[in-house]
């Protein structure tokens, strides 16, 4: 601990290239996903056109597009709360989806997410899949069809290693240097030596985390199917989190 750490997360890049079958240049490294999001839109976001994301989504969306003075417009999801991939087909500077979104729960197929980066050859299209791992189906495999397309994951929730701040960037190669090129101009902080090597070893024990994750999807089912007797209606969750409302009761009365 008294060397710094690698600025470039290398090894941490290659564990998690051999994990998603990609090359370590296709993957950027960062101080959990917020971080990641901040220098993603700082980098590619600041565009002419304004971006889009869900009227209902994460809440830090909004706030790093006014903190860099992005233009942004918030697509309305339909009555049923889900995400309509037409509604993408705009003129736009790019696109951030959360899939599965928070806090609806609700996942979008891989075949709806490549219309929507298929649709947007000249915008950066961003899946923030915080969630993926409880159940959806993630959009790396499309990684080397779209140049356009980066996927953001992190450690905090189905690997529960929010404390290490681990989040990572996975996309075509010129998009992955784009964010070293941001990160390295103005910010000298990379992941400490600690979470590089708890990171390393996260991602190489796949027994712990598919069994975390089957862990955290048990619970949901349960809590699900106790809280629909209560009737409570819910929509069917791919998050770690669950989207209710309650027939007769209001929120305020049951919090
Ligand atoms: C939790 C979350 C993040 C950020 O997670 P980090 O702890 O910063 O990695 C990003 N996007 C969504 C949709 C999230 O729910």
């Amino acid at each position: 601990l008294r060397l710094y750490p690698d600025p470039d997360s290398s090894e941490l890049c290659q564990a998690l290239a051999d994990f998603y079958k990609l090359e370590s240049d296709q993957v950027f490294v960062s101080n959990g996903s917020d971080e990641a999001l901040a220098l993603t839109f700082y980098s590619f976001f600041q565009q002419d056109k304004p971006i889009l994301f869900p009227a209902i989504s994460y809440s830090f969306y909004p706030v790093y597009s006014r903190f860099f003075g992005i233009v942004s417009r918030m697509v309305p999801l339909d009555k049923d709360f889900k995400i309509n991939p037409e509604d993408y087909k705009i003129s736009n500077g790019g696109i951030i989806i959360p899939n599965p979104n928070a806090p609806t729960s609700m996942g979008l197929p891989l075949s709806a997410i490549e219309e929507i980066v298929a649709a947007n050859p000249y915008s950066v299209v961003v899946i923030d899949e915080a969630y993926v791992d409880f159940g959806a189906e993630s959009a790396v495999p499309l990684i080397d069809k779209y140049n356009n397309l980066l996927v953001i994951q992190t450690m905090s929730k189905s690997r529960s290693l929010a404390g290490l701040r681990i989040g990572y960037c996975m996309g075509h190669k010129a998009l992955i240097e784009g964010l070293n090129r941001a990160k390295n101009s103005f910010n000298s902080y990379p992941l400490d030596r600690l979470a590089q090597a708890a990171g390393i070893a996260a991602v190489k024990d796949e027994a712990y985390f598919k069994a975390n994750c089957q862990k955290i999807i048990s619970t949901r089912t349960r809590v699900i199917k106790a809280m629909r007797e209560l009737d409570f209606e819910i929509q069917d969750s791919m998050a770690n989190f669950i989207f209710a409302k309650h027939m007769e009761k209001q929120a305020e009365d049951l919090f």
